[in-house]
């Protein structure tokens, strides 16, 4: 089954997304490519892209609400592994998840 992440996307495209200084691949053991990132005071970063107004990760490709992809997928930072889904959730769910589809025009999982 495909994960249906992979047909949403709104997250990447609405969010900022913070990066810790430690977690760039300039970092001993940092993994996540420091050239996509943005510094955002002492301690963190963003991704690019998600530090202007109307925010998109430069990381993603494709159509929010069609096809998309994360290009860092396996060095995506924290935040991003952090970020459940709602349809991953199945009992309760993450708002955040549920309101960026909304924004979208996307329904929130828990009403499939
Ligand atoms: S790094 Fe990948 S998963 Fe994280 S916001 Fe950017 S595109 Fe989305
Ligand atoms: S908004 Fe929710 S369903 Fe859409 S990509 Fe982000 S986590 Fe996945």
């Amino acid at each position: 089954m495909q994960n249906p992440c992979q047909s949403c996307g709104a997250c990447c495209a609405l969010y900022k997304v913070v990066v810790l200084t430690s977690e760039t691949n300039d970092q001993a053991g940092g993994i996540v490519p420091e050239d996509l990132t943005v510094p955002s005071g002492r301690k963190k970063r963003l991704m690019k892209g998600t530090e202007t107004f109307s925010k998109r990760c430069a990381a993603l490709d494709g159509t929010v609400g069609a096809k998309v992809a994360c290009r860092v997928y396996a060095q995506r930072p924290s935040s991003c592994r952090n970020f459940p889904a709602s349809w991953e959730i199945r009992r309760g769910s993450n708002p955040l998840c549920d309101r960026a589809r909304a924004i979208y025009g996307m329904l929130p999982f828990e009403s499939y």
